[in-house]
């Protein structure tokens, strides 16, 4: 059955998430823009980890007294999401990045590293992690797009039975104000990518340091960095799953990672998108251009055929966004309909924020107005958590049943 009524969670997280947006982020986009470095983590934001719950951190807000009982009903041997869990991240992630994509991946516990968490962990390891501001860390000076060809390793000391792990990591959101890391790292590096396993590695472990603070295009209240571990000791508990090599499909269950990621990308990327344009119409309304939703192609202005094409296109976005989503919620496999959504959401919010530059002219590409700014910043979300390029790749190869080796 196609529904498309919200779960209770996800309304109320809404509309928590545009009170934010607008009272709060709108405020302080500006200021972390322009002192990309020049402050220490967002104070304004360090006593909101618990209040949203997390954007990425799968669902977000106070649940009520009935969802709760029924996600104790849903119990059975394998824990399961809490329901609508998808759905309110997507939206609530949305709703965030309508104020402000940087600052809401500066909430503490909002962090790539608690959907791997939410996805991968157990129950133990979420109640231990669960709370924690986790970075995601698996690119590496080698490779991005191919994660299968990372050089970290991870070896276990049997005497002491810790982790010890080696490499570098590049490119981490949040690596400096973060608690946590979950990096990918090679338990044998000669059985290939099946070896690949994520490990939480809490802040202030002797081997990780911080090595390099990047400066960035757009989303510059959330800082990047690069992260070497060097015999970095962890306890053997803080592997993410099962430490078993398995012959066959071993990188499956680092790779569901993206599955809960990459709807909240895509999602980041419409909110982004919507902020533009909402901004754009009401700019073109008050110069007298109004969109015209019942008369024909032929009776629109150019600019207000731009503006129908830009909404149908975050339309679309939003709704593969949800579907995506909402197998999460319902526990099916959502690879496929993870990378349709992000991206389309990826592309679209890029071609639409551009496009409001456009239609605004120096107004918009003036920093008087925060559009070029959100032009700047939704063009990450077709970068990080896999390219808009490899997204079509994987689609090309689900739909046509092809493996890795045929179609690269
Ligand atoms: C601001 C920012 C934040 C980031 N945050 C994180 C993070 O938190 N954690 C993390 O692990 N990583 C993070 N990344 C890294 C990001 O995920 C990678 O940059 C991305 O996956 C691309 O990998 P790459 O840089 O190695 O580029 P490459 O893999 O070298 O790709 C370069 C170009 O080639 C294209 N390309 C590559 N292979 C193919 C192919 N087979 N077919 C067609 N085109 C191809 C790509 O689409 C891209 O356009 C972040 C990056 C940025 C910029």
């Amino acid at each position: 059955m196609i529904d498309f009524e919200l779960p209770p969670g996800a309304k109320v997280l809404k509309k928590m998430a545009h009170g934010l947006a607008e009272n709060m982020f709108r405020n302080l986009s500006r200021k972390y823009d322009s002192y990309e470095h020049e402050h220490d983590q967002v104070v304004e934001l360090k006593s909101m980890g618990g209040m949203m719950g997390g954007a990425m951190g799968g669902g977000g807000g106070k649940k009520k007294k009935e969802e709760k009982k029924e996600e104790k009903k849903d119990e059975g041997d394998k824990p399961k999401p809490p329901r609508g869990a998808g759905v309110t991240m997507v939206v609530g992630a949305e709703e965030m990045c309508w104020g402000d994509a940087g600052l809401m991946l500066a909430i503490p516990g909002g962090g790539l590293g608690n959907a791997a968490i939410a996805a991968v962990a157990t129950e133990d390891q979420k109640a231990r992690f669960g709370s924690k501001f986790a970075a995601m860390a698996i690119t590496e000076p080698c490779c991005g797009s191919d994660s299968s060809g990372i050089r970290a390793t991870a070896v276990l000391d049997e005497k002491t039975n810790e982790w010890v792990l080696n490499g570098e990591k590049i490119f981490v959101t949040s690596g400096v104000f973060c608690d946590a890391v979950v990096a990918w790292a090679s338990l044998d590096r000669s059985k290939g990518r099946n070896a690949i396993k994520s490990f939480v590695i809490e802040k202030d472990t002797p081997g990780m340091t911080v090595s390099k603070v990047e400066e960035k295009l757009g989303i510059r209240a959330s800082d990047t960095s690069s992260i070497v571990f060097e015999d970095c000791r962890i306890p053997y508990d803080n592997i993410l799953g099962s430490p078993e090599i398995k012959a066959e499909g071993g990188f499956k269950g680092v790779m569901k990672t993206f599955d809960n990621t990459r709807p909240a990308v895509a999602a980041m990327a419409i909110g982004v998108a919507r902020a533009a344009l909402d901004f754009t119409k009401e700019t073109l309304e008050e110069e007298g251009v109004t969109v015209s939703y019942d008369r024909g192609q032929h009776k629109l202005s150019a600019v207000q055929k731009d503006l129908l094409e830009m909404e149908a296109n975050l339309d679309v976005a939003r709704l593969l966004t949800w579907r995506a989503a909402s197998m999460l919620d319902t526990g099916e496999r959502n690879s496929l309909e993870a990378s349709m959504a992000k991206a389309k959401a990826g592309r679209a919010a890029t071609l639409v924020t551009q496009k409001c530059v456009e239609l605004l002219g120096p107004k918009g590409y003036s920093t008087e107005c925060l559009v070029e700014k959100w032009m700047r910043d939704c063009k990450i979300n077709d970068i990080f958590e896999g390219t808009g390029q490899i997204q079509m790749l994987i689609i090309a190869r689900n739909i046509l049943g092809y493996g890795r080796d045929m179609l690269k």
